[in-house]
């Protein structure tokens, strides 16, 4: 049966019941299952008392809060189409998410309202904004959820109607509106399962985004069709991040490359109690296998586990299983899920199959490839072929088990006098450093008109002597001379997006201002 994705995730919820399905990390106020299920059809049936219609474009603009689920499957309940947005984004930002997406309803919170009130007069066409909290002379979902109003019913179909419209990080360029159907969400779920925690008594910590579709997935819609618990933080702060696993005993993380590396080199992680954990998973971004193998060896957890997808994939093709954690081989992003297929191709050569051991890029095709780019059908056509094959962007290549391993992506790669290098590779290497906190690197052009590796380098605390030369010989020493960084710059921090990517277009800025 097909399912709209708020039934494909809270279709258990009466039987999970009085089961804790929302704990908020900050004052411990809690959501049961069963207040889920009716407050989300309470506040469907405001929204629609309220005007809002199938097909509508509601922009949900809250950071993380128990009361952002019950917001999202109470809007695609009645029948909109949610897109989430940055709760960090200027009213400039938002405002261009707004008129690209032709939202015609805002959900915010009371702290947000003034930017969501500015984005609205610039985009125009906005109906009425509401917020999840109170604010005087604005509806309130928590006013709803006494509403008598009949519950809406919506004809959805769940392979043509778009339940999400997420908008891509951004990270190269311009963010996207991706339109992912209730179809494509909801098989992508039960796609995933191998990698999801069991249920009732597992406890996961939603401490990356729920508007970026990795948190979207991983820390909400996963885990509350489960029967797990979810125990919610608003942003990321180390201490607090630390303190709610060890007094929630949290149970499986799910979370980006930054949060790896502070598990395995910051300080502060010895002084909390952290024996909960049973696994912890890491997508969004390359995660190099020495540092997670030194962050599951300082934590005593198996290996660091990886899932591999994009915004455009709704948003996984690969899982390293749970029950493969201790077995799959150092570095891989994982298998292909069920009903899945992929290729790899050569990247001179598009039309020439690689096989096992050889980079190409990564094209994916599936139940779970987009419907498309929102109003951008060019883009969408030099994203997905004739033959419905898309094409990631990103390298990798497969061992003879099948084992995935993600490189970079390809406009990342430095071409240096014919030969690749990529970021992450040297990111990984400089990591390894005692003496290095953080690292980024991009390619510049010398003189000779070469791209070479510049890194940019945030020394540890411990180490602030180090020096360029330093650093420049540690890689050396290293790595064939042509990946060798020939730049060094040290700075305080590397710039990163919400979902934990490095911003290497601002770094490429940096360096293209005159100095
Ligand atoms: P935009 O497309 O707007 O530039 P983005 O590609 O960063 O932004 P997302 O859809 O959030 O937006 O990210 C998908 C990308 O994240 C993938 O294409 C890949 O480059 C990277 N990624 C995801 N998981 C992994 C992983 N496990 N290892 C390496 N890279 C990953
Ligand atoms: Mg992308």
């Amino acid at each position: 049966v097909e399912l709209p994705i708020h039934e494909a995730v809270l279709g258990r919820a009466a039987e999970f019941g009085g089961t804790p399905a929302l704990i908020d990390g900050t004052d411990g106020t809690t959501l049961t299952y069963e207040q889920v299920d009716r407050f989300h059809r309470r506040v469907a049936a405001g929204l629609a008392e309220a005007g809002v219609r199938k097909g509508d474009v509601l922009a949900l603009h809250s950071p993380n809060t128990i009361a952002f689920p019950t917001a999202f499957y109470a809007a695609t309940r009645a029948g909109a189409s949610v897109t989430t947005v940055h709760p960090l984004a200027t009213a400039e930002e938002f405002g261009r998410q707004l008129e690209d997406s032709a939202a015609r309803w805002i959900v915010t919170v009371s702290p947000l309202l003034e930017t969501a009130r500015r984005a609205a007069e610039l985009a125009g066409g906005i109906e009425e904004i509401l917020v999840c909290d109170s604010a005087p002379g604005h509806r309130s979902l928590i006013d709803m959820l006494a509403s008598t109003a009949p519950e809406p019913v919506v004809d959805i179909d769940p392979a043509e109607d778009v339940a999400a419209l997420p908008y891509s990080s951004g990270t190269t360029g311009v963010p996207k509106g991706v339109m992912l159907t209730h179809r494509q969400i909801a098989t992508n779920l039960a796609q995933l399962q191998p990698l999801i925690t069991a249920g009732p008594g597992d406890r996961v910590l939603a401490v990356l985004p729920f508007f970026h579709i990795y948190g979207l997935t991983a820390l909400m819609n996963a885990p509350l069709r489960q029967g797990a618990t979810v125990v919610v933080l608003p942003r990321f702060d180390l201490e607090t991040f630390l303190a709610a696993v060890q007094d929630h005993r949290i149970t499986g993380l799910y979370v980006a490359p930054p949060i790896v590396l502070a598990l395995a080199k910051h300080p502060l992680v010895d002084r909390y109690d952290l024996s909960s954990l049973k696994h912890i998973i890491s997508a969004a971004a390359p995660l190099d296998a020495s540092l997670a193998a030194a962050c599951s060896q300082r934590l005593g957890l198996p290996p660091v586990g990886q899932a591999y997808g994009m915004t455009e994939l709704s948003p996984g093709t690969h899982v390293v299983p749970l029950d493969a954690m201790a077995d799959a081989p150092p570095g891989t992003v994982g298998k292909l899920i069920a009903g899945t297929e992929m290729r790899i191709v050569s990247l001179d050569d598009p039309g020439k199959d690689l096989g096992p051991g050889e980079s190409g890029e990564i094209l994916i095709r599936g139940p779970q490839v987009m419907k498309g780019y929102l109003g951008r059908p060019d883009a969408t056509t030099a994203m997905i072929d004739e033959d419905g094959w898309l094409h990631t962007g990103d390298v990798g290549h497969v061992d003879e088990e099948g084992w995935l391993f993600v490189v970079d992506r390809v406009k990342e790669l430095i071409k240096y006098k014919g030969f690749q290098v990529a970021p992450a590779e040297l990111e990984a290497l400089l990591l390894t450093h005692p003496g290095i906190a953080d690292a980024a690197v991009i390619g510049v052009r010398d003189e000779d008109g070469n791209e070479v590796p510049h890194a940019h380098v945030v020394r540890q605390p411990s180490a602030p002597e180090l020096s360029e030369g330093e650093v420049m010989t540690y890689v050396a020493e290293r790595v064939a001379p042509y990946k060798r960084v020939r730049h060094v710059t040290f700075v305080d921090g590397v710039p990163r997006a919400a979902s934990g990517k490095i911003l290497r277009r601002e770094l490429r800025a940096a360096h293209e201002e005159p100095s």
